[in-house]
């Protein structure tokens, strides 16, 4: 299986005059896997759409194209619009309480750990050691910032990448081991940064740039 992992763009986290939270906009990537297109998260609703659509079409990718979107959990900021991507299946954590409006799509609801396999389908339920699973495209769960984050891992030659989501929210607070603010377990995220500190070799965190463990 050939993957190719671009990240269109790393998330950050812009603040007000006053200091305040302002636009937050999340790192997306585009993954190929033996020609299948596969994007993790989509950004802002509204906000990140041109900006987005510029990107996969620099890149020779139209939204119809994508057939796979793996959401890290559904913060409005990582949700983007599905409605652009009309032969997507979207993907997500059963813990995520999924918004209705989601539900016009074609969802899926994982409850587990899955392997995403060429052509787009999921292998899921697979129990025992990760790293003998045989997709280099694995979603683990990384619970803690909300109860059903999700840690896409890809391997890339000899590295293993985690598109982290919030769980790891930069390389700051992943340094300091400290989980977002806004988290709903701050036990369980710190645990969830440490488990994708001991499997991944460069992390793109939802709102930073991207780094080496
Ligand atoms: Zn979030």
């Amino acid at each position: 299986m050939k993957v190719t992992l671009d990240v269109l763009w790393n998330g950050k986290t812009e603040f007000n005059e006053s200091g305040s939270i302002g636009r937050n906009t999340c790192s997306i990537s585009l993954l190929d896997l033996d020609g299948t297109k596969v994007m993790v998260d989509l950004g802002f609703p509204n906000l990140d759409r041109e900006r987005l659509l510029s990107e996969l079409a620099s890149r020779n990718v139209t939204p119809e194209d994508i057939q796979l979107v793996l959401y890290t959990h559904l913060h409005p900021d990582h949700m983007g619009e599905p409605v652009l991507f009309p032969n997507a299946l979207f993907v997500y954590h059963e813990a995520e309480r999924a918004k209705g409006y989601l539900k016009k799509y074609r969802t899926m609801e994982v409850n587990g750990e899955y392997n995403v396999l060429p052509g787009g389908e999921l292998d899921r339920g697979v129990a025992g050691p990760l790293r003998v699973l045989e997709s280099p495209i694995r979603a683990i769960m990384t619970p803690g910032h909300t109860m059903g984050s999700m840690t896409i891992l890809v391997d890339i030659e000899e590295e293993t990448w985690a598109l982290a989501g919030d769980a790891v929210l930069s390389e700051e607070d992943f340094r300091a081991m400290e989980p977002a603010h806004i988290s709903m377990d701050k036990e369980m995220a710190r645990k969830a940064m440490e488990r994708i500190g001991t499997l991944a070799d460069v992390i793109v965190p939802g709102h930073g740039p991207t780094f080496k463990v």
